[in-house]
């Protein structure tokens, strides 16, 4: 399947331009190449696509859960069968090296096979009451309808983590992903026609967050917001929506930090110090942009550290302006004062690539100490002691995720215990989840919902309480 020039929006099942005629140019970050055109859609096609959305969920959300997991099955079977074509896909409008996408690919299928499971699950609750003859239940059901904003960078897990338990819930759903990564959400909803999803129950509307996102969150007919992306976006989001009280949940940023304790593995804390800041060109909620080391290893780390940057192969950043931006936090950094030990500026090559980039002497209240940069730049940070360590990484507005290096059982668990984020990791990377594992973070990271995992399905689906009085004479 080859990415069309002009990529459409999907409402109802069929392929749709933009009302406008409006379409925006979708780049290579590799090479700044033309990919294809995108539809700039805007508020008639938000408002097509939730009316169609809104008819098709009664007769949709009247399917057994079985039913529904069963074509959720289907689709993530069909991506299976297409991993090679898709991941062709987001590498090449993401230009992330073939192996990433293929294993983003596969993330994403396995998401979908166990949200598939939960037709066969999605187990409710029975309890007592203190009355007699009466037996208590908890039935799930779907909201209506869903709209799901993800961000660009892994962009079929994205889609993979709102779409299926979406779907699956008995929701219908209106999806707006990136504009920088529109083909991969285009094969999926392709996928979706082909599996069986009925008309009307995914729908795709593509363009720009003010243009296209925008509308939708303040689409009165919209139940669910479903966002994945920075915090001054989400911060707008949840007033908005929030104002209607509509439910809303938010995963967004992270500064996140990586301890390496004195005695640690050190060659593994390096190891993975460099796959978690540096993979995917630091373009992850996940990504370590805060190396946290005790004194006593401080220097034999910043080495290996060094020489392990040496051996990396660049990947592109998205766009031009995240290039800009990230350089320009770069230099404001050392202008303040703080020291860039490597890279700090963009390679001379054609396509957005900035040199993976480790910066020190940094102060805790600095711009680049605070502010989450979404690309390859790191930052070294020197402690005393564990006490230490803790409070720096807790000094942040964010807490999605943080690792610590440690031979220390006590260490790990003090580290566990007292850390504020959503997920630790103790000897590995500052890494994101599995599907079967709940995704979040606490603070400017998110509302306290949990992506994937089974909590996936309390974010969309409702519990409701049922009696049941079974005998009303004597009750
Ligand atoms: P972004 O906030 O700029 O955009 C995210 C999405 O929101 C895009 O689809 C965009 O078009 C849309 N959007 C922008 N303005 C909007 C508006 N006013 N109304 C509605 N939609 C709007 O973020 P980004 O640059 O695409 O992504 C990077 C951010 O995403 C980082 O902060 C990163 O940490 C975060 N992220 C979080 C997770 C997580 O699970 N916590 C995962 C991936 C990325």
């Amino acid at each position: 399947m080859v990415v069309p020039d002009e990529i459409p929006n999907l409402v109802d099942g069929k392929a749709v331009p933009a009302a406008s005629g409006h379409s925006l140019e979708k780049l290579r970050p590799a090479d700044e190449t033309l990919l294809c055109r995108v539809a700039r859609s805007g508020t008639e096609d938000v408002g097509a696509a939730v009316a169609a959305a809104r008819a098709a969920q009664p007769a949709w959300a009247d399917r057994t859960a079985v039913e529904r997991g069963d074509i959720v099955r289907e689709l993530a079977l069909r991506l299976r069968e297409g991993r090679e074509e898709a991941s062709e896909i987001v590498a090449s409008e993401t230009g992330k090296p073939i192996e990433l996408a293929l294993s983003e690919t596969d993330a994403a299928v396995e998401m979908g096979l166990f949200v598939a499971g939960e037709g066969r699950r999605s187990y409710g609750r029975t309890t007592t009451a203190s009355m007699p003859h009466r037996t208590v239940l908890t039935l799930r059901q779907p909201l209506g309808v869903a709209a799901l904003i993800m961000s660009f960078n892994t962009p079929l897990p994205n889609v993979a983590w709102k779409a299926f338990p979406a779907i699956f819930c008995g929701n219908t759903a209106v999806v707006k992903p990136s504009e920088h990564t529109p083909a991969s959400t285009w094969l999926f909803g392709e996928l979706a026609r082909e599996a069986g999803v009925p008309d009307g129950v995914l729908n795709i509307v593509h363009g720009l967050g003010p243009e296209a996102g925008a509308p939708l969150v303040e689409h009165p007919d919209v139940d669910l917001v479903s966002f994945t992306g920075s915090a001054a976006t989400g911060r707008w989001i949840n007033e908005t929506a929030g104002r209607r009280l509509a439910k809303v949940c938010l995963e967004l940023g992270g500064k996140n930090a990586l301890v390496a304790c004195d005695d640690a593995d050190l060659d593994a804390a390096v190891r993975w110090a460099l796959a978690s800041a540096f993979s995917n060109a630091g373009q992850r909620c996940a990504s370590a942009s805060r190396l946290v080391v005790f004194d006593d290893v401080y220097d034999v780390f910043r080495e290996r550290l060094l020489a392990g940057v040496g051996d990396l192969d660049p990947q592109p950043v998205i766009s031009r302006e995240s290039l800009d931006r990230i350089a320009g936090a770069v230099r404001r950094a050392s202008e303040a004062g703080a020291t860039v030990l490597c890279g700090g500026e963009r390679l001379d090559r054609r396509g957005w690539y900035f040199a993976p980039t480790v910066v020190e002497s940094a102060a805790a209240e600095a711009e680049i100490s605070r502010t989450e940069l979404f690309g390859p730049v790191t930052t070294l940070y020197r402690v005393r002691d564990l006490e230490h360590a803790i409070a720096l990484v807790n000094d942040s507005s964010y807490g999605l995720t943080a690792a610590i290096h440690t031979a220390s059982v006590h260490r790990a668990m003090r580290f566990a215990e007292r850390v504020q984020a959503g997920v630790v990791v103790v000897n590995a990377g500052t890494h994101g989840s599995e599907p079967h594992m709940g995704f979040g973070g606490v603070k400017d990271s998110g509302t306290g919902w949990r992506e994937a995992g089974v909590e996936a399905l309390d974010v969309y689906s409702d519990l409701k309480v049922v009696n049941l009085v079974s005998d009303p004479v004597q009750a």
